[in-house]
């Protein structure tokens, strides 16, 4: 066994099994004896890093490290795993073709983490609750999807905060309305009000500021699926501490940092363009162009809390996700045709029999 597992692993003081990390106490746990152990939390407050320092680090391969890792043969997921948990199954989409591997990587490490605050037992609940709302399903479904226990994975992300200088020109239009006088069809003189629009250049400023850019850094979730989980709060962001893993997988960045900043600039861009827009005078504008300048940038890479259900319906993976911070559910579930064709038919049906009844009845007075 590599000795990065040993370190990631802790003996239970009173009974030499596994602490894990509890959720709800928000400490370590034994669940052999119940033992608790409390979390040696970093002092150190979370670190914004220099976004070009980090990129000069990445390229010049600093933070290597050795760890006990497996790689999804399927999906292309890279898992670290703490002692205590074999992967036997991917965590993101429910393939057993997973391998073990002990690498020696040049990743940057994760500075701060949301540790899970739901457990187990009330993420299982809110999959039961989701499950049981669903209309139109395969009537297998539920018993198929118990089968597969939750993981808790902490899934991979960028933070970036940054401040914007927008300068901006437009060409900004008022409306105005002109009286026109037509004839009509039946020859008559007539007016009626036509909107015109006057164009003025304009052109302006503004300064903003963002403040923990979320980009998830995944492969084994969906980009659609990961951009829904919406609801992390990263103000509660603690310093790591490898105590937090206990019990966890941790996937490892797939996108890295130079191609995370790329995501959030477009999305900071997008959202400067909407905030010039809103400041043209005028009722309408056209020609808006847009220069954005960027300054104090900064990153975080951190890794944030997800329960992931996968499973496998005629080949397809579904996935069913809880916010392991907030509890927030999303997921995606098959249709069950035959349901709905059902369905449409024994309402064609009841409708058809509706107006035939309604006109015989006519037909009686
Ligand atoms: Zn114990
Ligand atoms: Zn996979």
């Amino acid at each position: 066994m590599a000795e990065s597992a040993q370190s990631k692993s802790y003996p239970c003081e009173q009974c030499g099994g596994t602490l894990h990390f509890d959720p709800q106490r928000g400490s370590l746990h034994c669940r052999h004896c119940g033992a608790t152990r409390l979390v040696q939390e970093n002092a150190q407050p979370v670190a914004e890093r220099d976004l070009f320092e980090g990129l000069s680090t990445a390229a010049r391969g600093l933070g290597a490290s050795q760890l006990r890792t497996s790689r999804c043969q399927e999906c292309g997921a890279t898992v670290d795993f703490s002692e205590g948990l074999t992967a036997t199954r991917c965590a993101f989409c429910g393939s057993p073709r997973v391998l073990e591997q002990a690498e020696n990587r040049s990743l940057i490490r994760p500075g701060s983490l949301l540790p899970f605050s739901q457990s187990r037992e009330q993420s299982s609940a809110a999959f039961n609750r989701w499950l049981a709302g669903l209309w139109f399903r395969p009537s297998n479904l539920k018993h198929l999807a118990r089968i597969h226990e939750l993981v808790g994975v902490y899934v991979p992300y960028w933070t970036f905060d940054a401040e914007v200088d927008s300068r901006w020109t437009a060409e900004a239009g008022y409306y105005y309305e002109v009286e026109e006088t037509f004839t009509n069809r039946d020859g008559q003189e007539k007016t009626r009000k036509v909107r015109h629009t006057r164009w003025e250049p304009a052109d302006g400023w503004r300064h903003d500021r963002y403040d923990d850019v979320l980009v998830c850094a995944s492969r084994g979730l969906p980009p659609d699926l990961a951009n829904r989980l919406r609801t992390f709060d990263t103000t509660k962001l603690r310093a790591y501490a490898p105590e937090y893993l206990a019990g966890f997988s941790a996937e490892e960045y797939a996108i890295d940092l130079e191609r995370g900043f790329a995501h959030a600039k477009a999305s900071m861009d997008q959202s400067q363009a909407s905030r010039c827009a809103a400041d043209v005078p005028g009722d309408t504008h056209r020609k808006l162009e847009v220069q954005n300048r960027y300054s104090a940038l900064t990153f975080k890479h951190v890794l944030l809390p997800v329960w992931i259900a996968a499973y496998r319906y005629q080949d397809q993976v579904f996935r069913f996700l809880v916010n392991g911070q907030t509890g927030e559910v999303v997921g995606k579930a098959p249709y069950s045709w035959i349901k709905i064709l059902l369905t449409v038919l024994v309402s064609a049906a009841l409708l058809a029999l509706a107006y035939l009844l309604a006109r015989s009845r006519q037909g009686d007075v």
